[in-house]
């Protein structure tokens, strides 16, 4: 198939990075590259979504593969997954799974999901700081948008969600759910139930985001998880810009060790979490080289969760000024190429320590594979499930719509379509939602 095809069959059936920030997959199809890598890293602790898509579909994996090759001309992709993953599916490194299509071991570290570290690991190239994989030769997918651009290609629409339902509860699930499950309703369907001093967080114990009970499943969650308040991933978000910026104040010792272990400065990104940090508490001035910085950091938590022994955020006070950055449209961007640290292999953290540090060990078992589950009566789909403009309803309030039907359309620029996971009454529509029941 032609790129501009695909690319079109991509965007109209709603095609989003299932494993992270939402951007739409149409967008990241260029030519020029010679390598597709396939993320099956799944990083985060407690997460075994793609483990168990790659256990159960990889027919569909390969298929979405085989139709990426042929539309770059690419020569060759690998199926990254981490030693673990590898025993577990009792693949090996360099195994041959298709034509062009290899398995590539990721050691059992964190963090090697982010595209940056992940591509340094299995090609040995450092994408220049700012610049998209593509500039390296390369071009990312997750495992599960990968198989949503296989469904594509036979013009089906994403209207479902794998995720692990996991942390203190008694049994950890997967299952795939329509997009737009209420989390509530999916608590009650499988009898889960959240203990008082427990959060709840859509995605992993490092990156995930704490929800309420508003919450809903969007074409993004890798993961719903319950934690105890306690825990170093709970209290680590809790840490505010303020908050740090105060400890800062008075407790920071300029150790340096958040930028010691900081995986993108291990990769000779020009970011330095201790310097950001010393500017925040006011010891020097920011200047607009240093702030801008801060885009370079891919949000890990290691500098807050493993570094700091001053219970200090150096995450946070990035994120404030991440936050300054995106509003204005700001970025770091650089032409040159850099190194890797020689100490970075020594520097990364053993995942099983991550898990630890963050208060989840204790949780981490193989979940219980539950399937595909449609049988829920409401959904809410969000109208922004994706970076750039939110869809647009095309259905009003009343109309009976059918399961896959389109019930939004993309907006001007970035932007993709939205469709009916259930089939139902339409009951609300705002510019941010549009709710159906079953009926
Ligand atoms: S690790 Fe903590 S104490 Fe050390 S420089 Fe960074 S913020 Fe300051
Ligand atoms: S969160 Fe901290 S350790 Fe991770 S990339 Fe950002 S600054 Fe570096």
């Amino acid at each position: 198939m032609e790129i501009d095809k695909l690319g079109k069959l991509m965007k109209d059936c709603g095609v989003v990075g299932a494993g992270g920030a939402g951007f739409p997959s149409y967008a990241k199809l260029a030519g020029g590259a010679d390598t597709l890598l396939v993320n099956g890293s799944e990083c985060e602790p407690l997460l075994y979504t793609d483990y168990y898509l790659l256990k159960t579909g990889m027919p569909e994996v390969l298929a979405g593969i085989r139709e990426l090759l042929e539309a770059l001309g690419i020569s060759r992709a690998f199926l990254c997954i981490k030693e673990h993953t590898a025993k577990r599916l009792r693949l090996s490194d360099g195994e041959t799974l298709a034509e062009k299509v290899a398995v590539k071991t990721l050691p059992d570290v964190y963090p090697m999901g982010d595209e940056i570290s992940l591509i340094y690991q299995a090609t040995g190239r450092i994408v220049k700081p700012g610049c998209l994989p593509i500039t390296a030769g390369v071009i990312v997918y997750n495992v599960e948008t990968v198989c949503n651009i296989a469904a594509a290609c036979n013009g089906t629409p994403v209207t479902m969600k794998w995720l692990t339902v996991g942390g203190d509860i008694p049994e950890a699930i997967v299952v795939r759910v329509p997009v737009g499950t209420p989390v509530t309703d999916l608590f009650e369907k499988y009898g889960i139930t959240v203990p008082e001093d427990h959060t709840v967080l859509d995605g992993g114990p490092s990156m995930g985001k704490i929800i309420d009970e508003r919450a809903v499943v969007t074409k993004t969650t890798k993961g719903i998880l319950i934690l105890p308040d306690e825990t170093e991933a709970i209290q680590s978000k809790l840490l505010d810009a303020k908050r740090s910026v105060a400890r800062a104040e008075t407790a920071c010792c300029q150790c340096t060790h958040c930028t010691d272990m900081c995986p993108r400065a291990l990769l000779g990104y020009p970011i330095e979490p201790h310097k950001l940090v010393r500017t925040a508490r006011q010891a020097v001035e920011i200047t607009p080289e240093m702030a801008i910085t801060a885009s370079l950091c891919c949000g890990c938590g290691v500098c807050t969760s493993v570094a700091c022994c001053q219970e200090i955020s150096p995450k946070a006070v990035i994120d404030y000024y991440k936050g300054i950055l995106a509003k204005n449209k700001l970025k770091y961007i650089s032409k040159e190429e850099p190194k890797a640290e020689p100490e970075r292999e020594y520097r990364m953290i053993p995942s099983e320590r991550w898990a630890k540090s963050l208060g989840v060990g204790r949780f981490d078992r193989v979940p219980v594979f539950r399937g595909e589950d449609r049988e829920f009566s409401r959904v809410e789909v969000r109208l922004s499930q994706h970076i750039g403009a939110p869809s647009k309803a095309i259905v009003g309030a009343g109309e009976m719509v059918e399961a896959g039907q389109r019930i939004a359309d993309s907006a001007e620029g970035l932007s993709l379509p939205q469709y009916a996971p259930i089939a139902g009454q339409v009951k609300l529509v705002t510019e941010k939602k549009i709710v159906i029941d079953r009926g």
